[in-house]
């Protein structure tokens, strides 16, 4: 039995305080299970304005903290509160950096042009906090590309601290099409020896490339679901990167998200208007008047509605659908129920559908967390036809639901759905292979088939899908495992007695 770590997670993203996408669901559930099974583990993030004190029982924690940024010494505060009343969470406050109205862009979806230097700044001062708050961490677990910088500031400007210089380092991918290149301007202002701005670390096309960087550095590196890191690996798969992972061999590898069935549970979801489980459906007959009236989408009980939950972005396979949404509605009895927000052509299009296709096709432009839980609990498909998916959650949520995933076979997708086989009554979904429209109509005509059709089997796809359980306990005892090797793998350039403190031999 190991010892218990000391963990920082240091993300963009943590749920419930700032969220766009699964990153954000990560963030938020991950640490709750890992504090669950014994190890102090704590949270950094930046302070958003758009973050509710109030609501969050966020307190000051530190006045002032000084963060030396390159040739720049920056000045920030810090506020506190607890994920779950559990897990320590700390908000890095930045007026300059973090008092915006969205996480990465504007309203008009632009990204903020200083966002590698805001994401640059929270990664140093998480750090910096650790002195501060006297935590030392065995391990520091960074997100995405905006955190990437953390394993380089470890090796190289914490190397010799007395707090951070044994720390390991974790970098999670959940989506590697985003790397945070940026003019190389930016990488004077993290501070980093120049030395370490060469193509096989940051250095990217004359460009600096965040995660690049991270992926060298980081003891350990790992993705979302076992299926997108051996795609990850492939040169179409990669974005540039394939080389870079497959360098790192074993010390690269899949972890499964969980779900957070304290969240996302139909027996006990709060937001939804009336509560079900599998031995009793009533509650999802009246989830699905509720979502029909609130999209406005005839009120046809027999009727299937297939949901879609989506960042409107080219990933998502929505330029796919929409090679097709009007002919599917034109030639079959169905309906659509469609939240989204992002690419402004995508918007534009899906957002113009609900006046063309009266009572047919239901479309809300935005984010909004309580439909998108009744979306998932009063629809009957779940419709994604991602062209990738490192994981993707709102098919394992929909299977909870009761609501059948109609995916592509890509990544996490693949991986989490099982294709549903009319002889034997086994599977939970329906699967398509190609990134083309008229894959898209025949896969929803097969599942609208069985539907109205085949109606036991209907059944029992239901009842298989909502007996489907992807806990986070599984996924974070793996997550240990990775810190471990972190740890293990941090020793060999240092020194070895910190392992072996931790596995007590
Ligand atoms: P990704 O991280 O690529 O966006 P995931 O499937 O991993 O995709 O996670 C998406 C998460 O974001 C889900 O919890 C989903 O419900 C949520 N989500 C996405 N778009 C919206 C939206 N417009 N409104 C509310 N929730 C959304």
């Amino acid at each position: 039995m190991a010892k218990p770590l000391n963990i920082l997670i240091v993300s963009s993203e943590c749920t419930p305080f700032a969220k766009t996408g699964g990153m954000g669901d990560v963030v938020g559930s991950l640490p709750v299970f890992l504090k669950k099974l014994g190890h102090d583990v704590r949270i950094v993030i930046p302070k958003y304005s758009f973050i509710n004190d109030k609501k969050h029982w966020i307190k000051p924690a530190l006045k002032k903290m000084n963060v030396q940024m390159g040739n720049v010494l920056e000045q920030c505060s810090v506020f506190s509160t607890a994920l779950n009343e559990i897990v320590p969470v700390y908000l890095i406050e930045y007026h300059e950096f973090y008092d915006r109205a969205g996480i990465y862009h504007d309203s008009e979806f632009n990204d903020y042009d200083d966002n590698p230097k805001r994401f640059a700044f929270l990664s140093k001062a998480a750090l910096q906090l650790c002195s501060e708050i006297k935590f030392i961490p065995d391990v520091i677990h960074a997100n995405d590309w905006h955190t990437a910088v953390i394993p380089a500031y470890l090796k190289k400007l914490f190397k010799n601290d007395p707090v951070l210089g044994k720390t390991a380092s974790v970098l999670t991918i959940h989506n590697i099409a985003y790397q945070g290149r940026y003019s190389k301007y930016y990488y004077n202002y993290t501070g980093l020896p120049k030395e370490d701005f060469t193509s096989e670390k940051f250095e990217c096309f004359g460009a600096v490339n965040f995660l690049k960087g991270g992926i060298h550095y980081a003891d350990m590196v790992n993705t979302v679901s076992h299926g997108y890191a051996t795609e990850t690996r492939t040169l179409a798969g990669g974005y540039g990167m394939d080389y870079f992972l497959n360098i790192k061999g074993a010390n690269y590898i899949g972890i499964l998200n969980g779900a957070d069935y304290s969240v996302w549970d139909p027996a006990t979801d709060k937001l939804i208007p009336a509560n079900y489980s599998p031995i009793d459906l009533k509650g999802k007959h009246i989830c699905k008047k509720a979502l029909q009236k609130q999209l406005g989408l005839r009120q046809l009980a027999r009727t299937p509605v297939i949901g879609i939950i989506s960042r409107f972005v080219e990933q998502k396979g929505l330029y796919i659908l929409s090679e097709c949404i009007e002919n599917i509605i034109h030639n079959m009895n169905v309906q659509f129920a469609i939240l989204g927000a992002g690419d402004r052509q995508l918007e534009t299009y899906f957002g113009s559908l609900p006046q063309q296709h009266a009572g047919k096709i239901g479309c809300h432009v935005g984010y909004d967390n309580e439909l998108a839980h009744l979306i998932e609990a009063g629809s009957d498909f779940f419709l994604m036809p991602s062209l990738y998916e490192p994981c993707g959650l709102n098919q394992i949520y929909s299977m909870k639901y009761g609501t059948i995933p109609i995916i592509r076979a890509t990544g996490g997708l693949d991986e989490t759905v099982e294709n549903y086989n009319h002889d034997t009554g086994e599977g939970t979904g329906f699967k398509f292979q190609d990134p083309d429209g008229k894959a898209v109509y025949n896969i929803i005509e097969l599942s609208l088939h069985t539907y109205f059709k085949m109606k036991p089997h209907f059944k029992k796809l239901i009842q298989n899908a909502m007996k489907q359980c992807f806990s986070w306990e599984d996924s974070a005892a793996e997550y240990v495992r990775l810190y471990m090797r972190a740890i293990e793998n941090r020793s060999y350039t240092g020194d070895s007695t910190l392992l072996q403190q931790h596995l007590q031999i």
